[in-house]
């Protein structure tokens, strides 16, 4: 199946007289005829379903849609992006580790890592993807135990050099685990250029219509954990509080990393998708090729429109050409990035504030990703407490609006911003 038929048809598939659509099982529990059967599952030693928060047919199924998207072996559903973040790095990580990171990730993100894992005892540094080969080699320690980076920036738009990094990993012994939420698997496939693990929040394209908050974590299954099996042994020695379970041996380089990822870490952790929230972001995922085709046209036509007007002062989208990353993203993402933009008025703060009071269908939102074409202005919103010097420093200008191209007429979002920009 190409791309395109993954979307409609990946993960279930019905049989003979069965619901056409992927059911929702809103079950938290599985019954069974003999306590036998089930302790096999408990075991590890039969697939079956028991218990909701460990395994569930329609977070499985829609999971297995997303793991075939990436092209991986295997992949959980987490109740939101954080959870899939946090689960990525804390399957491999714990206290007394460290892992390398991107500066240019999600915010949420950084702070994760920067604040709440810190706090955990796991350590982090946080490079410059566009770092000297020498620096990225430093920032590596003995305890390093992964590499972390982001395919798109939200909100710098800076493009992943994810070749370079997934060769710095590897050389290192960790894997390299990629946050693909913008460029989606229908823009960009991180394993195809060496990355190890994907991370999505599925809230933002994947749902794509404002509906549910959620996310994945999808192993590419090439990672050879008993060659490193000194850095990784949550993977390579039993686990006591699994019955001294070796997942590494018992399910192979495709299988491992998941299954410990249900098995230990959502045992313990339970942050869940409800099995109503994983069939709303399958109906989203159905039409995700069609949108991102549809995003990525806009945005371009967009983009373009406000490099030519003269009361822009900066446009940043990998699609234009004099964009910084241009040529990269032509690499990574040869049909398109993603809907997203963000650009600056010459009349600074004030013109942007004033800019945004005026549009009708670009709605004020904290949000980016859909279906609605969504505009914000970080400086007066999400990092209001901070003084334009401030915002500087950690790379948001006053002036800047992020915009998200949603799926409309793009004459109509271009009229939007052409009747906002007269007031200015
Ligand atoms: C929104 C976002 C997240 C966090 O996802 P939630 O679903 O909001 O928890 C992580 N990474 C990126 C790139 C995001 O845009």
């Amino acid at each position: 199946m190409r791309q395109d038929t993954k979307c409609v048809q990946g993960g279930y598939v019905p049989k003979n007289g069965e619901s056409r659509l992927l059911p929702i099982v809103q079950s938290t529990t599985f019954k069974y005829d003999t306590s036998e059967e089930m302790g096999k599952l408990f075991d590890l030693k039969a697939e079956g379903y028991f218990y909701t928060r460990l395994q569930n047919p329609t977070n499985d199924n829609v999971a297995m849609k997303i793991a075939q998207l990436e092209g991986g072996s295997a992949a959980m559903l987490t109740s939101s992006g954080q959870a899939a973040s946090f689960f990525s790095v804390f399957n491999i990580a714990s206290a007394g580790d460290h892992v390398v990171a991107s500066s240019a990730i999600y915010g949420g993100t950084f702070n994760l890592f920067n604040v709440t894992m810190r706090k955990m005892g796991i350590d982090f540094t946080f490079v410059d993807p566009d770092c000297s080969d020498e620096e990225l080699d430093k920032a590596f320690k003995p305890n390093t135990k992964a590499v972390f980076g982001e395919t798109i920036s939200n909100p710098a738009l800076i493009v992943f050099d994810i070749e370079r990094f997934a060769k710095a990993a590897h050389e290192h012994g960790v894997p390299l685990i990629v946050d693909n939420t913008f460029a989606t698997p229908i823009n960009c496939r991180p394993f195809e250029f060496g990355a190890d693990i994907v991370t999505h929040s599925t809230t933002k394209y994947m749902d794509g219509h404002d509906a549910t908050v959620g996310g994945c974590v999808v192993d590419s299954g090439k990672f050879d954990w008993m060659a490193h099996k000194d850095k990784f042994p949550g993977l390579c020695e039993p686990d006591e509080s699994y019955h001294g379970i070796t997942y590494a041996t018992q399910f192979g380089n495709e299988k491992a990393y998941i299954t410990k990822m249900v098995a230990q870490v959502m045992r313990d952790l339970g942050s869940i998708p409800s099995p109503m929230n994983s069939y709303i972001l399958n109906l989203g995922l159905e039409s995700l090729s069609v949108r991102m085709k549809r995003h990525c046209e806009n945005a371009q036509k967009v983009a373009e429109f406000l490099e030519k007007n003269d009361k822009v002062a900066w446009v940043t989208y990998p699609g234009l050409k004099s964009d910084k990353y241009y040529e990269r993203a032509k690499k990574y993402m040869p049909n398109g990035t993603c809907g997203v933009i963000s650009f600056g008025l010459k009349g600074g703060r004030k013109a942007a504030e004033e800019f945004m009071k005026h549009l009708k269908i670009a709605m004020i939102a904290t949000h980016v990703a859909d279906a609605h074409t969504c505009v914000l202005h970080p400086a007066s919103s999400t990092h209001r407490q901070l003084t334009d010097d401030e915002l500087r420093a950690c790379g948001v200008l006053p002036e800047m609006i992020r915009f998200s191209c949603g799926i409309e007429d793009a004459d109509d979002i271009i009229g939007d911003i052409k009747g906002a920009l007269e007031y200015i």
